[in-house]
């Protein structure tokens, strides 16, 4: 396998051990910079707009002093399925004896099903940002549809996945969760939904303000199981 992209310097940084990201599992956080979408919550200003420091190389070394004291990688970002070479990473990854977790906007859905078909990931974080009708609003992104081929096929394959939204109000409202919950439902999304409460920190790529209110939880759709963080 060639390696030539091993001096490659996606990474913006490397979180050396979290208990809390990558469930059942020791793991470190690769942070790709680079996103393409402009969420007005993002608070990784850095990482969406900014240059990569590390190389692959220097992450691989580093993985190999973990091997037998972490379980699993998470690649997250940005969006790490920007990044050409995330297949052979993950291979590589992979023969290191690591289990591999995907955050991503589920815009990729073809490197989503190359991966998951070859069995170089074992858990994905999916972002579902917003109904169709405000997404491109939210997200300065067109790419709804890509998104939902991922989510169709995540849910096709029964692949072992979760669904999240960050909410803020004056973003979303009930009946945009609600439209979000019935989607899910509709298409046999069976695991626990996760929704995260905007938590304020200035310099957010919309400049947002906090929320005025947070939405009211008792008028959410109760067709599937919802956990509620930070609210
Ligand atoms: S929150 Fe939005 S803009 Fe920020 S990294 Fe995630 S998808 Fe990209």
């Amino acid at each position: 396998m060639s390696k030539e992209f091993h001096t490659d310097r996606p990474l913006y940084d490397i979180t050396r051990f979290t208990t809390l990201d990558f469930p059942q599992n020791l793991a470190s956080v690769f942070w790709f910079c680079k996103c393409n979408m402009r969420c007005p919550y993002c608070y990784n200003t850095p990482i969406v707009f900014g240059d990569g420091k590390i190389e692959i190389k220097e992450a691989l070394d580093f993985l190999k002093t973990r091997q037998n004291r972490l379980t699993g990688v998470v690649l997250s970002g940005g969006e790490c399925t920007l990044y050409p070479h995330l297949y052979e990473l993950c291979q590589e990854i992979k023969n290191l004896g690591f289990k591999i977790k995907i955050d991503t906007n589920g815009t990729n859905p073809k490197l989503i099903k190359k991966l998951i078909q070859n069995s170089l990931v074992d858990y994905i974080a999916l972002d579902y940002k917003a109904p169709k009708e405000i997404f491109e609003k939210i997200t300065q992104n067109k790419n709804f549809k890509d998104f939902q081929t991922t989510l169709k096929y995540l849910i096709y394959t029964n692949f072992n996945f979760e669904v999240r939204t960050t909410v803020h109000s004056d973003l979303l409202n009930e009946n945009d969760i609600n439209k979000i919950i019935n989607d899910l439902q509709k298409q046999g999304y069976d695991n626990t939904y996760y929704l995260q409460n905007y938590l304020h920190v200035e310099d957010t790529i919309g400049k947002l303000e906090n929320q005025k209110r947070v939405i009211d939880v008792d008028k959410l759709s109760k067709k599937i199981e919802i956990e509620l963080r930070e609210f």
